[in-house]
């Protein structure tokens, strides 16, 4: 969308916002100049352009993570290992490779762990979807006690730990399951085995079918849990697969409002860039009641083939940054803000309503990409598929 450095300082200064938020969130709707096959790329960004990054470089944070799609118009390209905007050096690109959906990977410096036991890059059917560009590392389904034990075991190998008491969160962010009654119990089984291993911390379900009373009381018992409710969308709901797109507002409300009163952290997915911002301050507004922490905001990024799901507001760059500053008002005057950690595509990085969003952000502590290969085991999928 933007084209050079002066637009992003220019931009940075007549909102007031770091000239990093604006850069990423940039780099994040434009993807990235690259010939791969799949149409995805992964990498740690370590920058060091101290002009571009002066914030950053306060605050002590230098290293982003990203997953782009790769597209031929956009003007973010690489120079050896180097990420420029057109001329300009931002950063040394660490590890750059297809985007490989894994069945576990690790965020917060490696104290959150997502797993993927459902193999999430065979779910199909919402058009803006990115998984089937992902190249599938997710093909081993963890969902019995022996293969989900067995998981565990390589994790604390993985982790060279002897138990997993130093996570805060279990992550379960995968494919569509059969149906409600498959995903609980899956979930009461992995808490179980988890507790287990010592792990304490919260179970977190990204996903869309926990909705009815039954389901949602069953998975209050899981404690401490949390539910992002997948929405994805507030109108366009066509534009998602089948029983997700015949889910209402209504039912995503009430079962929100149910799972906070029994006590479960609740938010919501939302993609910015498939409607107006009215129907998106409408939504946002009914919604904001019954959630306990910061929705999941992404930004679309466009796959070949998606390019009429983007409305035609979010044709320009001012959209996002008024979508930005519309979320900054509704939510500011909460407790709740953005977790970098757990989104890399958002519309926030370093900077959330004029505070400073600290924190780690990267999947671990090491900017060594071999050792995230290692953990995450993208190297072994490679040679699996060998
Ligand atoms: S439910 Fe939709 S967004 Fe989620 S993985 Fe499946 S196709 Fe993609």
């Amino acid at each position: 969308m933007l084209d050079n450095v002066s637009q992003i300082y220019c931009l940075a200064e007549a909102h007031g916002i770091p000239t990093e938020d604006i850069l990423l969130l940039d780099l994040n709707i434009s993807g990235a100049r690259k010939r791969t096959p799949s149409g995805r790329i992964r990498f740690q960004l370590h920058a060091d352009n101290g002009d571009l990054f002066a914030t950053g470089f306060r605050l002590g944070i230098q290293d982003f993570y990203l997953a782009l799609p790769t597209r031929r118009s956009s003007p973010y390209h690489f120079v050896g290992d180097r990420l420029m905007l057109g001329e300009e050096s931002l950063g040394q690109a660490l590890g750059v490779s297809d985007d490989y959906c894994d069945a576990s990977y690790p965020r917060r410096e490696g104290t959150v762990l997502n797993i993927n036991p459902n193999a999430r890059t065979a779910c199909r059917g919402c058009r803006f979807c990115y998984t089937a560009f992902q190249t599938p590392g997710d093909r081993e389904r963890l969902l019995t006690l022996d293969t989900f034990r067995k998981f565990l075991h390589s994790c604390l190998d993985r982790f060279q730990v002897s138990n997993l008491s130093h996570l805060i969160e279990v992550a379960v962010v995968t494919g569509c399951f059969a149906n409600e009654r498959e995903v609980v119990a899956f979930l009461a089984m992995a808490r179980s085995t988890l507790n287990e291993f010592g792990f304490g911390g919260e179970l977190f379900y990204f996903g869309s079918q926990i909705v009815n009373p039954w389901a949602i009381d069953m998975v209050a018992e899981l404690t401490p849990f949390g539910i992002c409710f997948s929405l994805e969308v507030f109108e366009k709901r066509d534009i998602l697969r089948d029983f997700k797109s015949q889910l209402r507002i209504g039912q995503l409300e009430d079962a929100i409002a149910r799972a906070r009163e029994r006590g479960i952290r609740t938010n919501f997915s939302y993609v910015v860039g498939l409607e107006s911002m009215q129907v998106m301050e409408r939504g946002f507004r009914r919604l904001l009641p019954e959630i306990t922490s910061f929705p999941i905001i992404n930004v679309l990024q466009i796959h070949p083939g998606q390019d009429d799901i983007r409305c035609a507001d979010a044709g320009s760059f001012s959209y996002y940054l008024d979508t930005r500053r519309l979320v900054e008002d509704l939510l500011s005057p909460t407790p709740m803000r953005p977790r970098p950690w757990e989104n890399y595509r958002g519309l926030w990085y370093l900077s959330f309503a004029c505070e400073p969003l600290l924190g780690p952000r990267t999947p671990l502590p090491s900017t060594a990409h071999e050792l995230f290969n290692k953990i995450v085991g993208c190297a072994s999928a490679k040679e699996d598929r060998a």
